[in-house]
């Protein structure tokens, strides 16, 4: 039978149903699906190791003899470890796993067993060891090759050696197989009903691409992955060898092929070009007591700029902490109004809405603007009173919470809608939002600086402007990581502190999957706290309070009524007192850096010297200490924004794992920055050259890309 890469796995010669079953477990049903199961890693059996020349960092490849399987608990937790420690002539080493592969995976192993271990040496507590390295028992099959040997994830029930031969023979078959010729229309048919052509493996990217990129054709790249050539070993291994930067160019391609045309789209849309002489932005300006930054007059610029044509704007702002966003986004609510349309305004939490809502209130009413609050808190007779509001067109901006993507919010004439601290937003729900006014223009802001690769990914689509300037004046934040036992001096200091007038915050992380757990932690705490500060007034906020309850507790501190604040994430995001100059983060090591960026952030809004204290819970590790030592060495949020992403990689990083980020099967958004870069490139230039893709030379671009935009997006 010929086969394409449309085959189900299973009538590929030597899989039949049974293990057609196990492959499809895996998400393996087709051909294609086959050969884009990439190897995790590469095997050089060439290097000969002994377990004493070992050095941290290392990737090796090493025969041992098992000596024994055992597990632990972690540290408190009830999380278990598992340990094969293996040895050979020269000393013996531990493979540690923290999860298990697979059922089975351990009690496959064997006093005396001959394994192989691949996998990179690390360093912990001064001796070396394996994390969740590759274990597999040698078997002569195995052995006998002498080469770059691929090594795929483990599957139960799937040799890797029947794998390595499996996707040998459909890349033999498919390399032979000859693409059909297309059938041919009879003047009488409809093209809907005529079979689809088989799809073979061939190259997809026009040939400009090909060459001016230096991209080797896809068929030889996807074997070359499998059965790398020999003596290539350290390009297959760092992932720089040409076949799999051809594979990760084009893993981005698609990606950044789909924000092209989704952009090229958005540019025909029409929106209400906003026109006039600024006049009311020059009040405001005015009016406030301090300068604006040049950052912050350059971003407005770029937005102005944008608002005037009769295309929607669809920018992201990016700004470090306090570099004063949210200035910037009235002020193009004020541009908005002069002009004679409503600006929208949503915010992830009540907090923030209402803070938010008060500094509108503040800043633009005196310009005789009118601006509301809504949320899902607030009653209905003074929701519909603001829903009234926006129809007539009296209200010019509202700030709001996700209670402004109801189907009853209606606007006379919104034109601009801005997003504020969007981290914490769904993709689907910036785009409902969107939907919501005729293509009005679009502002995105982050509070968390995001990583160049997240922003050409993820952000793809938008404009960026970045804030990289924070007002004069600034305080430097002072910030010590310190541990568990030296909690009575972090308390010493704090009160210290307080008797000096000033307020604090202290932080307990609070992850969703044991939020019961994690909020007893935080009562219980606070009330050990409340009993080692006798003289101090101390409020707790949670996200389990109700809105009312947490915006008393929030005022009471903001009044300076309370000394202590003791709080989970909820005040993460762009809560601001500026006399609140210490702020303690305890189990630090539950927290990315980027979380500990914002919350660092809620200090040294004043004009008083502000701590930030990283308290690391008890045992943790080595990676954990370092991770809090970099928030120690720098406060840049884009650095330390790169550092967040290269330790937890995108999924954690943007916090949620449907976020909108697509899953890679090779790309890595921190190592492949630079390929990502030519693949955009390219994308947005052949978008340029041929938005509908309908020249000849993109027809497989096209067909390919209608195929894969569920995969891609999904
Ligand atoms: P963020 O970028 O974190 O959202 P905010 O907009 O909340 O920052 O601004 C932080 C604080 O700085 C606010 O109190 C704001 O009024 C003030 N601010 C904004 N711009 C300036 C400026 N140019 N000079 C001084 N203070 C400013
Ligand atoms: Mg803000």
């Amino acid at each position: 039978m010929a086969i394409s890469i449309d085959t189900p796995v299973q009538y590929l010669k030597g899989v039949g149903p049974k293990l057609g079953e196990v492959l499809r477990k895996r998400g393996i049903a087709t051909v294609e699906d086959l050969l884009h199961w990439f190897p995790r890693t590469y095997e050089d059996r060439r290097a000969i190791r002994s377990i004493s020349s070992l050095e941290p960092d290392q990737y090796v490849s090493l025969v041992a003899d098992v000596i024994g399987v055992r597990s632990a608990t972690l540290g408190r937790s009830r999380r278990r470890m598992y340990e094969i420690i293996v040895a050979d002539k020269t000393g013996r080493i531990a493979c540690k796993y923290f999860r298990v592969p697979y059922k089975g995976y351990f009690e496959r192993f064997q006093p005396q067993d001959k394994v192989r271990v691949v996998g990179k040496v690390t360093e912990y507590r001064g001796r070396i060891e394996f994390h969740h390295p590759d274990v597999h028992h040698i078997r002569d099959e195995d052995e006998d090759d002498d080469a770059l040997i691929p090594l795929y994830t483990e599957t139960e029930g799937l040799s890797p050696a029947k794998l390595r031969k499996i996707i040998d023979t459909a890349l033999t078959a498919l390399m032979e197989a000859k693409e059909e010729p297309k059938p041919k229309l009879r003047p009488d048919q409809d093209p809907k009903y005529l079979p689809k052509p088989e799809r073979m493996l061939v190259e997809p990217l026009p040939e400009w691409i090909c060459s001016d990129y230096k991209l080797p054709d896809l068929p030889n790249a996807i074997r070359e992955i499998h059965q790398p050539p020999k003596h290539t070993s350290d390009l297959f291994l760092n992932f720089k060898a040409p076949a799999q930067r051809r594979v990760i160019f084009e893993e981005f391609f698609w990606l950044e092929l789909l924000l092209a045309t989704k952009r090229a789209g958005l540019e025909k849309e029409d929106a209400p070009a906003l026109k006039c002489k600024g006049e009311l932005v020059g009040r405001l300006v005015e009016s406030l007591e301090f300068h604006l930054t040049g950052a912050q007059q350059k971003a407005f610029k770029e937005i102005a700029k944008d608002l005037a044509h009769p295309h929607p704007m669809h920018r992201l702002v990016q700004g470090d902490v306090g570099s004063g966003k949210t200035m910037v986004a009235l002020l193009a609510a004020v541009h908005a109004a002069e002009c004679g349309y409503q600006t929208s305004l949503m915010v992830p939490t009540e907090i923030l809405a209402e803070q938010h809502f008060k500094n509108a209130v503040k800043r633009l009413e005196p310009l005789g603007m009118r601006v509301a609050l809504l949320t899902g808190q607030m009653k209905a007779s003074e929701r519909q009173e603001v829903y009234a509001g926006l129809e007539s067109g009296e209200i010019h901006l509202v700030v709001g919470t996700h209670a402004l993507i109801q189907s009853e919010v209606k606007f006379k004439n919104l034109a601009l809608v801005i997003i504020d601290e969007q981290h914490r937003f769904g993709v689907a729900q910036r785009m409902s939002l969107k939907e919501k006014g005729l293509s009005p223009h679009f502002l995105v802001m982050t509070a968390t600086p995001i990583p160049r690769s997240l922003a050409m990914t993820v952000y793809g689509d938008l404009d960026v402007s970045i804030i990289d300037e924070l007002p004069a004046g600034r305080q430097e934040i002072t910030t010590r990581v310190t541990y568990d036992s030296k909690r009575p001096q972090v308390w010493d200091f704090v009160e210290k502190q307080i008797r000096n007038g000033r307020q604090a915050y202290v932080v307990y992380p609070l992850v969703e999957e044991s939020e019961k757990i994690d909020l007893k932690n935080a009562v219980e705490e606070y009330e050990k706290l409340q009993a080692r500060f006798p003289d101090f007034k101390l409020g707790l906020l949670h996200g389990r309070m109700k809105p009312a309850e947490k915006e008393e507790v929030m005022n009471q501190f903001r009044k300076g009524e309370l000394h202590i604040l003791v709080a989970t994430t909820v005040i993460e995001v762009g809560v601001d007192v500026p006399n609140a100059n210490i702020m303690v983060i305890e189990h630090t090591e539950r927290f990315g850096l980027s979380q500990l960026h914002q919350l660092r952030g809620r200090v040294g809004r004043g004009e008083f010297k502000s701590y930030c204290v990283l308290v690391l819970g008890y045992a943790v590790s080595d990676e954990s200490r370092q991770r809090a030592q970099i928030m120690e060495k720098t406060s840049d949020g884009f650095k330390i924004a790169e550092a967040d992403l290269e330790l937890r990689g995108p999924g954690e990083f943007m916090g949620t794992r449907q976020s909108g980020l697509p899953g890679f099967k090779m790309a890595n958004l921190v190592r492949d920055l630079g390929i990502l870069q030519e693949a955009r490139q390219a994308a947005f230039r052949l978008i340029e050259k041929d938005p509908q893709m309908n020249l000849p030379e993109n027809h497989l671009i096209r067909e390919q890309l209608a195929h894969k935009q569920a995969s891609v997006i999904g």
